[in-house]
């Protein structure tokens, strides 16, 4: 895949999903229509050093392709974070950013024959949401679609009454936050026990394992965890896709 060139892009909105995390709409005037995979990233490049590739961090495109120049990030403020600090203290609307992209390969098989789990925590929703609306909207034919999203509360669920729409509108898709230190009449516990019931669940004491991919999303305890749990479950290591953020 061919490197992009650095664009401007110009933050057209910006609004608090949670206590630290910001969707960022950022529209790229010098295009028509700014085309990507669901899935992918993009990466910005922020005044925050001298050096070049210390001042690149990347962002996975929350949104979908919707023909237009307009794409969303969904960022959460880690504390002395260098480059979130910049985007949440010094970024509003109207200011320019420079980036790259689209970028990655954390992008739906092509056809989709297996059952899919879209695990992640945090910020790592953002490329599940992207391929959801997109499966949606091209009437994508799938499997079964396990969105499974892992938080501390309610008060951190991200993009929750879409992703409960949603679930209302596709067929097979399973929409199952997770909540860690809340209870709730959904899931509660952490992500992984909940990938690891559904395919016991599916095995129904049988030795078979159902076929499925894995896309893990977000930071690295979480994904450790799971390629390790997804492995014991029996996968081969090919069923797992990751998108690491740090
Ligand atoms: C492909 C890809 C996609 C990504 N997509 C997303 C996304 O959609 N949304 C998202 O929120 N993030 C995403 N990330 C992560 C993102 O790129 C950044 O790594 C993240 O925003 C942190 O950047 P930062 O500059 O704020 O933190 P950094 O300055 O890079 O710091 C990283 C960590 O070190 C700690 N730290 C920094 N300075 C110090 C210090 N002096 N002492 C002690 N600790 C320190 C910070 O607390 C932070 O935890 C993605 C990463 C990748 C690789």
């Amino acid at each position: 895949m061919a490197i992009q060139p650095w664009r401007k892009g110009i933050v057209t909105r910006i609004q608090d999903e949670t206590h630290n995390i910001r969707r960022f709409w950022i529209k790229v005037p010098e295009l028509d229509r700014f085309d990507f995979i669901p899935g992918q990233f993009v990466t910005l490049d922020l005044p925050i050093h001298e050096k070049m590739n210390k001042r690149w961090r990347s962002y996975s495109i929350a949104s979908w392709p919707d023909g237009t120049n307009v794409f969303e990030l969904l960022i959460v403020l880690l504390d002395q974070g260098a480059g979130t600090t910049y985007l949440f203290n010094h970024v509003h609307e109207g200011s320019e950013l420079t980036f790259r992209g689209p970028q990655g390969v954390f992008t739906l098989p092509d056809p989709i024959e297996k059952d899919l789990y879209f695990i992640s925590t945090g910020t790592g929703i953002a490329p599940f949401r992207a391929m959801t609306h997109h499966l949606l909207n091209n009437k994508i034919p799938h499997k079964n679609i396990y969105l499974i999203f892992g938080t501390r509360t309610k008060h951190d669920l991200l993009y929750f009454d879409e992703l409960s729409r949603l679930q209302q509108e596709i067929e097979n898709f399973h929409y199952l936050p997770t909540l860690s230190r809340e209870k709730w009449n959904g899931c509660c516990g952490y992500v992984h026990e909940v990938y690891e019931n559904l395919v016991h669940q599916k095995m129904n004491g049988d030795s078979e394992l159902p076929p499925a991919h894995f896309y893990l999303c977000g930071w690295k305890n979480m994904i450790d965890e799971a390629k390790l749990r997804i492995t014991k479950l029996g996968y081969d290591r090919k069923a797992i896709h990751l998108e690491l953020y740090g």
